[in-house]
């Protein structure tokens, strides 16, 4: 981990209004809980609207089902016994570390997934890993750790935060095939809190115990997988893809046609190949670049039993490296079958043949903090040793406020005018109004925050209702006319360029 990179960009995004925290500050915070800020919650909000209309683009609808849920649910999920974290103690401070993270921290080239207790504790041993807070010596007992976060409802309803979105979509299975009639397939998502007790999260808002998850589910008949006609709109598209094959003969991702993925045999059925691209074209709505993406197939030993199929999207951060953030996992018939036989429902529906089947689900699983970050990991340029500038560039259509209007100097009557310009573009857009400071700090302040485009209303306006507007990226600027900035901007923020409007000046 970069850890400087880290510390900086977090003291950006403390001081511009971006994220704040750990929460409640005032109260010496809590680890794991995180306030979007202005900024950024504008810019949270605009990735879930990119989501959303992804989504919505492959015809899957949105629910929102309740975050607490009985404790049967969560038996019949697997989540009570089995949702849990090793964890160790310092004999000497009593800190607690989650296992696996801090041999990772010790020796990252070590693999540990599949590991059984004993064979972490081994490895800690064989090390010699002390207690990362005070040197001391950590216990020789590994205990598993519940990641469920345990509330009452009522009196003595025991119940639980749920720790994904996905659980609480499943279960209103039987209402969702009245509600298609009976047509399968039918894809369902869900934005939403969850909650994970995490051990010891250090990872600023990458592992957080209340996080916003970002679900999608594609209820399927087994038969469909394979014969599935929306395949055939992505199969000469290509992925970045690194199978389990790939990662064993040490070969690097390579960008691929899924048709090839499918005869390689490297992706076994079509509508989970449609899946798959589902999720790389939802992060690219949401501005991360083709080349900052791969996808990793998960390894046998990684994946839970009935699960038939896993690949991880990961981006290539400045500050974690390549981090997971996105799951996309055929989970089989698995969950629908769990639910009928704790709920004691048939959770059925009827395929072609009139037959009762049990639908398999595929599953686009991740959150919204994630890409957020990530956009402000990849975006943020800093300036270095006097040099260059602080800059937030992240793709136009994501910035939180698109615009910013500045009377040139505060007399004149162009306040007033500048005025009554931003109060006009705020019907539109997200736009701020700044007068203080030369024009340059308003620019450097601006393009901090990300703000595209920059409007000053100079003594020109007075004299023809004309104003600069500024690009951002190059600095470049051009007049126009005052009726015509809605316009202008509205074709700017859909990809047209600042010199299709006029002459550059200056
Ligand atoms: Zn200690």
């Amino acid at each position: 981990m970069e850890k400087e990179a880290l510390k900086e960009l977090i003291a950006f995004m403390q001081s511009k209004g971006f994220i704040w925290g750990p929460s409640p500050e005032i109260y010496g915070g809590l680890a794991g809980f995180y306030t979007f800020a202005p900024l950024g919650k504008l810019l949270k909000n605009n990735v879930e609207e990119a989501i959303r209309k992804t989504f919505q683009k492959y015809e899957m609808y949105e629910v929102e089902c309740p975050t607490v849920m009985p404790a049967r649910v969560w038996e019949a999920s697997g989540h009570l016994t089995g949702f849990t974290d090793p964890m160790i103690e310092c004999e000497k401070c009593k800190s607690i570390f989650r296992v696996d993270t801090l041999i990772e921290e010790f020796l990252p080239e070590q693999t540990i997934s599949g590991l059984k207790n004993k064979e972490l504790l081994k490895i800690i041993k064989a090390h010699k890993i002390k207690c990362p807070t005070c040197s001391g010596k950590l216990r020789e007992e590994i205990k598993q750790h519940s990641l469920m976060m345990r509330t009452t409802v009522g009196v003595d309803i025991e119940a639980y935060n749920r720790p994904e979105t996905a659980t609480t979509t499943y279960l209103p299975f039987t209402r969702y095939v009245d509600f298609f009639r009976d047509k399968l397939p039918f894809g369902i998502f869900q934005i939403g809190k969850a909650f994970r007790n995490e051990i010891s999260p250090r990872q600023h808002v990458l592992r957080m115990r209340e996080f916003t998850q970002a679900e999608a589910q594609l209820f399927i008949f087994e038969d469909q997988k394979n014969e599935f006609e929306p395949y055939n709109d992505v199969k000469d598209r290509e992925l970045p893809i690194w199978s389990s094959s790939m990662q064993k003969e040490k070969k690097q991702p390579a960008f691929i046609k899924i048709e090839d993925a499918i005869l390689k045999g490297w992706l076994t059925n079509r509508a989970f190949a449609w899946t798959l691209y589902i999720a790389y074209d939802l992060f690219l709505n949401i501005g991360i670049p083709k080349e900052k993406m791969r996808f990793r197939q998960h390894q046998d030993d990684e994946k839970a039993f009935y699960v038939e199929d896993a690949w991880d999207l990961e981006i290539q951060l400045n500050t974690f490296g390549w981090t997971e953030c996105c799951g996309v996992h055929d989970r089989s018939n698995y969950d629908l079958k769990q639910h009928s036989k704790f709920s004691g429902k048939e959770l059925v529906a009827r395929d072609y043949k009139n037959n009762k089947q049990i639908p398999h689900i595929l599953e686009i699983a991740f959150g919204t903090d994630r890409p957020t970050f990530a956009l402000l990991d990849l975006f943020y340029e800093k300036r270095v040793k006097g040099e260059g500038k602080t800059m937030f560039k992240v793709p136009y259509k994501l910035a939180p406020i698109k615009v910013a209007v500045f009377p040139l100097v505060n007399k004149e009557k162009l306040p007033e005018i500048a005025q009554q310009i931003h109060r006009e573009l705020l019907k539109d857009f997200t736009a701020v109004y700044d007068k203080s400071g030369a024009i340059g700090r308003r620019y450097l302040r601006n393009d901090e925050a990300g703000t595209p485009f920059c409007i000053t209303v100079d003594f020109q306006t007075l004299e023809d209702k004309t104003v600069t507007i500024r690009n951002r990226d190059d600095e470049k600027q051009i007049r126009i006319k005052v009726e015509e900035l809605k316009s202008i901007l509205t074709k700017l923020f859909e990809g047209s360029k600042l010199s299709d409007f006029g002459k550059y000046i200056n």
